[in-house]
């Protein structure tokens, strides 16, 4: 057998992987148009047209309302401004309680901070890493306003039981669909069964604009307040007719109209990306269900998974250990990685609740009466998939090849018929 490349062997692959965003003449193309225009931003912070950006973010926003057949886009400068957007425009404040997943990149919960208001963690299941419903029920209190749910990975949640849940206790639906731009549940798209949906177009995502993203909602009074929160909605409420001024303080979460001009181009990629991500998750998925040690990622019935990260599950009885199969792993050139993300509430600033000043806010502050628990152990499944079985790999994606994969599944079969005791 060949040595493993961790003792010191040969790499199963020595060529680099390209992990850059996928950018042509039509983006380069849009941006020169941009860019003798003379118009980088098309805001103004005043009632009027401008208000509401320039004519390259009415074109991207135009382009998302017919793709998602949804009656209201708004672009912003990231998902995280977003997702502290919507949450403003819910009405979530001080006191409220929103409930979260602490799998997701750590924005998905700090905007919920940002709101002054806090996250309880509810756990995921582990066939999607998604909420579990029946967890999200045992977290709910009179202070519950919200869910804040991430369809993780490129897979949707279960929407239809977290909308039953909603909808008996009166609670907003944010979808956090950072990971999943054109995965269907039910035949809908991810983001349209909630009350408002969130995207990113940041560097790393399916499609990019550098920084950027954008939310969509069917609800106009909730599209009205988010435009106003994007662009210092405190001085053009009251002209734009508001009476309801409940957290209409304006940021500044405009996109600019090169991110704008880069992204409506991008846009009209994402079928082509996501199905060629589809392919290679297919392919690989095909090799590597031969090992008895690894689970291959799930799609439900009702589901289209678009595999924004590809995951396996290391087996619990399968007698392997998952850290030092991903050190193997990327010794061979294959970039795996361990776990996901620490769930969130592990982190310092939920273990010290240290947010606002150093007094405690919005942890403990007069408003708030609640005192939910982020000690180690509160979401076990969750921390079943960072600590052991959990690993990922972003190699899914254009312009990565079949070949590409067969080097993954030459690493993995060298690994694991090495019967190393690194491993085993
Ligand atoms: C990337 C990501 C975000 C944040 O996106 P930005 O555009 O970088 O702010 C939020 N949630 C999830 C699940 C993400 O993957």
């Amino acid at each position: 057998m060949d040595k493993l490349a961790v003792r010191g062997g040969e790499k199963i692959r020595q060529k680099p992987w390209n992990f850059n965003a996928v950018i042509g003449d039509k983006e380069e193309q849009s941006v020169r148009e941009v860019l003798e225009s003379g118009i980088l931003s098309g805001f103004i912070a005043k009632a009027g047209d401008n208000f509401l950006g320039g004519k390259f973010l009415k074109k991207f926003e135009s382009q998302v309302r017919d793709y998602f057949k949804i009656e209201n886009v708004v672009a912003v400068n990231s998902a995280t401004a977003g997702l502290h957007m919507a949450l403003g425009a819910c009405g979530i404040g001080p006191g409220d309680e929103v409930i979260v997943t602490p799998y997701t990149m750590s924005a998905t919960a700090t905007a919920i901070i940002m709101q002054n208001a806090i996250p309880v963690f509810a756990d995921i299941e582990d066939n999607f890493f998604c909420l579990d419903p029946k967890s999200i029920e045992e977290k709910i209190t009179a202070r519950t306003k919200a869910i804040m749910v991430v369809h993780l990975f490129g897979h949707p949640a279960r929407m239809n039981e977290i909308m039953a849940i909603a909808k008996k206790n009166n609670l907003f639906v944010i979808e956090d669909c950072a990971q999943a731009p054109g995965a269907l549940y039910n035949g809908s798209y991810a983001g349209t069964i909630g009350d408002i949906g969130i995207f990113s177009l940041n560097q790393h995502k399916t499609i990019t604009c550098g920084e950027g993203g954008f939310a969509i909602t069917r609800k106009g009074d909730l599209a009205k307040r988010m435009q106003l929160i994007r662009n210092h909605g405190e001085v053009v409420a009251k002209d734009l007719g508001l009476d309801d001024f409940t957290n209409i303080i304006g940021y500044n979460y405009r996109m600019t109209e090169l991110e704008a001009a880069v992204s409506l181009v991008q846009f009209q990629q994402l079928e082509r990306l996501n199905q060629y991500r589809i392919e290679l998750a297919d392919y690989l998925s095909e090799k590597l269900s031969r090992f008895d040690e690894l689970m291959v990622p799930r799609q439900a019935s009702d589901s289209k998974h678009v595999y924004f990260v590809y995951t396996l599950r290391v087996k619990g009885d399968a007698g392997i250990k998952r850290d030092p199969l991903v050190k193997a792993l990327q010794a061979e050139g294959i970039p795996f990685g361990a776990g996901y993300v620490k769930p969130i509430y592990l982190e310092p600033m939920y273990q010290k609740k240290t947010a606002y000043g150093n007094k405690g806010c919005p942890f403990t502050c007069s408003f708030y009466q609640g005192a939910p628990s982020y000690d180690k152990g509160i979401c076990p499944v969750a921390e079943r998939m960072h600590e052991k079985e959990l690993m990922l790999s972003g190699v899914c994606r254009y312009p990565h090849s079949r070949e590409d994969m067969d080097d993954v599944v030459r690493a993995f079969k060298k690994i694991l018929t090495s019967n190393d005791d690194l491993i085993f």
